[in-house]
């Protein structure tokens, strides 16, 4: 199975350094929740771990290999990806934009393994009665469900997804991370996942990753990485922690004045 490595990478967008020397791995079977405020550089991690930018210093390692050297198709045969914003959406059928992360394996024509494979994961994800709409005419929620259908469609042992859960209700919020956390029980996935909802991140992610302005701030379990002080520091917020039926309950309460 494949561990993405990032190590020490530093970014600068337009001369301004949005990554200082980051350090984090993702390992087969296991949740990393990426969390952090708006702008401390998750979806630029992100996109350098994914091999989509390149970094001013610092190394990324998909299967012990430098991620920028694998050819695009290899790539995609080993992390799939879940966008932050996703497209408004063509007039492209939900089935069609799920077969699309059937492409590293395919000839010139889906092979009958990709659309039963599509077929499951639309069923898998309660999309099959969408599955011939087009994607131009689905709410937002829908179309990111529907990335996250074409992610796992790719069944790639790493799957990195930017705030998958961002347009949607909370019964597909609960869906959404509970299908992820059974994909790396089950199949050993590895999961990197930007989020903001702290007590998803809590309850789902075996390890936390908390960025602040660049920097990797705390690591570990939620408990450890995500306490009154850190969220304070980082969030300029009061928390109250409680726990629920055996589970976090972290709550905003009151912003701190700066
Ligand atoms: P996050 O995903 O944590 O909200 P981002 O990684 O998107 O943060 O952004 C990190 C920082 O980099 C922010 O300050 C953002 O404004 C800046 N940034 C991101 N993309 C660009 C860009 N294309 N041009 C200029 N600044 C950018
Ligand atoms: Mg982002």
């Amino acid at each position: 199975m494949t561990v993405l490595q990032a190590t020490a990478v530093r970014q600068s967008i337009g001369g301004r350094t949005v990554l200082d020397g980051v350090t984090l791995s993702v390992s087969p079977g296991e949740i990393v929740g990426l969390v952090g405020p708006n702008g401390a550089g998750k979806s630029t991690l992100v996109r350098a771990m994914l091999g989509l930018s390149r970094p001013v210093s610092g190394d990324i390692r998909l299967g012990g290999r430098d991620v920028r050297t694998l050819s695009a198709q290899a790539r995609a045969r080993e992390i799939a990806y879940v966008p932050q914003r996703p497209s408004d959406g063509f007039p492209v059928s939900v089935f069609d934009t799920c077969l699309l992360g059937r492409t590293p394996y395919m000839g010139t024509r889906p092979g009958r393994e990709d659309l039963a494979i599509v077929e499951q994961v639309l069923e898998q994800l309660g999309l099959t009665n969408l599955a011939f709409r087009t994607m131009d005419a689905l709410s937002g929620g829908e179309r990111q469900r529907v990335m996250l259908a074409r992610a796992l469609a790719q069944q790639t042992p790493l799957i990195v997804l930017d705030e998958p859960t961002s347009a949607l209700d909370i019964g597909n919020q609960l869906f959404t991370l509970r299908f992820l956390a059974d994909e790396a029980r089950r199949r050993g996935v590895g999961v990197l996942v930007a989020i903001h909802d702290l007590s998803l991140a809590a309850r789902f992610s075996s390890r936390i990753a908390l960025l602040h302005q660049g920097r990797l701030v705390a690591e570990g379990p939620w408990h450890t990485a995500l306490t009154a002080e850190t969220i304070r520091q980082t969030y300029g917020v009061e928390a109250e922690f409680g726990t629920l039926r055996g589970t976090p309950v972290i709550a905003p309460f009151e912003a701190v004045a700066s």
